[in-house]
């Protein structure tokens, strides 16, 4: 993020600009913010699965881009290797991503190099997004710009924003809104550009921005223009894998795998986590059905009452009309003495269980070494009045 612009969306002027001594452009929310929240709604809209930032800064967009779940892949490139790596650890898997992994793999790399210079990791990707870099390139840098961003590196969709500089006489008296930035464009000047660019390298470009002009000023244009590339034809750029293409020019400086579905230890230990809870609750309801009406209906008061010591309020999952048929047409749970059997048809009924296994077998060996089965292995066995379980 630009730290001396005046577009009042930097942390050190709170939002704010003065406009020749008595306006105040507010911008709500904050310019940057606004940018970053048409970026995350294209990533709805679209469900890019490889996203790249060129010009990444402090890394903001990406760890926003980070909870998109479509998203396997995160790149972001600077220049500044100072940027990158300030905010590094906060694109680490946290506690939670353990707890509760995504379903599919993310990676997130952060690489110090240029936009304009090719690596071929960059290759194949779904989106590139370019927040208010194209004015911090000198002319040079400018004229390799397209050629790698849309010749080289050819995504399915590129996003360019750039002040409007039609917007400028709102601010106090400047010519640049920030000092590094080498040039800004009105509206006309960065369609001219962006159009010869969608031509040349046969993309189509769509124009709008945010950061409403004030009522009175709408003749100006949003305070920062936009553009959005895609790609004509359907044909992917494939990645290049063999040895003749691999340019690995940037300098990988920070990588993150985080913890999925896809991953069998993940999937296993979320799976074992639901299949003890699916039982604790099947075993619960069995033993309350065992006791005389009068005791369950004492039970049933205290509980809503709260002066339960003994029962924990068991908020299950609402399922729909066809996920109740199928648990209840599945092998119910039974009882032999003092043992309670859950069915493995009956667990893989629920449909939390089914969604990370659907099979008996894949689900016996994924739970065998955590609970116990009966002696044919189609039922997990448990001791059925233990208040604390020992599967
Ligand atoms: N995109 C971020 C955002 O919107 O918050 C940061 C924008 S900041 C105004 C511009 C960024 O582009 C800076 O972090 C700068 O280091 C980076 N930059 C400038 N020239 C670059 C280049 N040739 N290649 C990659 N990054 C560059």
């Amino acid at each position: 993020m630009e730290e001396n612009n005046l577009e009042g969306n930097s942390v050190i002027h709170d939002n704010f600009e003065e406009v020749p001594r008595k306006k105040v452009i507010e911008f709500k929310p904050p310019l940057y913010r606004q940018r970053y929240y048409f970026v995350k709604n294209l990533v709805n809209q679209h469900k890019p699965k490889k996203v790249a930032d060129l010009g990444c800064g402090d890394t903001s967009l990406i760890w926003m881009l980070k909870f998109h779940s479509c998203i396997e892949l995160l790149v972001g490139v600077d220049i500044d290797e100072d940027k990158l790596q300030w905010k590094g650890s906060k694109l680490s898997p946290f506690m939670g991503d353990f707890l509760s992994p995504r379903d599919l793999n993310l990676t997130i790399t952060l690489y110090h190099g240029s936009a304009v210079e090719r690596d071929s990791r960059l290759l194949g990707f779904d989106l590139i997004t370019c927040i208010e870099l194209i004015e911090h390139l000198d002319s040079e840098d400018l004229t390799r710009f397209p050629k790698v961003v849309f010749g080289y590196l050819s995504p399915s969709m590129v996003v360019i924003s750039t002040p409007n500089s039609e917007f400028n006489p709102l601010f106090p008296a400047v010519t640049l809104r920030d000092a590094d930035h080498k040039f800004e464009w009105n509206r006309m000047q960065f369609q001219t550009w962006a159009l010869d660019v969608a031509n040349r390298y046969n993309y189509t470009v769509e124009f709008t921005g945010v950061g409403e002009p004030p009522a009175g000023a709408e003749e100006v244009g949003y305070c920062t223009q936009i553009g959005i590339f895609q790609k004509n034809g359907t044909e992917a750029t494939e990645t290049c894998a063999s040895e003749q293409c691999r340019e690995h020019i940037y300098k990988a400086v920070f990588t993150a795998s985080y913890p999925s579905l896809q991953q069998k230890r993940f999937r296993q230990l979320v799976l074992i986590n639901e299949v003890f809870r699916e039982i604790q609750s099947m075993r619960r309801k069995f033993v309350q059905s065992l006791k005389p009406e009068d005791e369950r209906e004492l039970d049933h008061k205290s509980k809503a009452t709260g002066h339960s010591k003994t029962c924990i309020a068991l908020v299950g999952p609402v399922f729909t009309e066809a996920e109740k048929t199928n648990i209840e047409k599945s092998p119910k749970p039974f009882c032999v003495g003092n043992k309670f059997y859950v069915p493995l048809e009956r667990l893989l009924a629920y449909p939390k269980v089914n969604r990370l296994c659907d099979n008996i077998e894949a689900l016996k060996t994924l739970i065998a070494d955590s609970v116990r089965l009966n002696s044919d292995g189609s039922a997990v066995k448990v001791d059925l009045t233990d208040e604390v379980d020992n599967y």
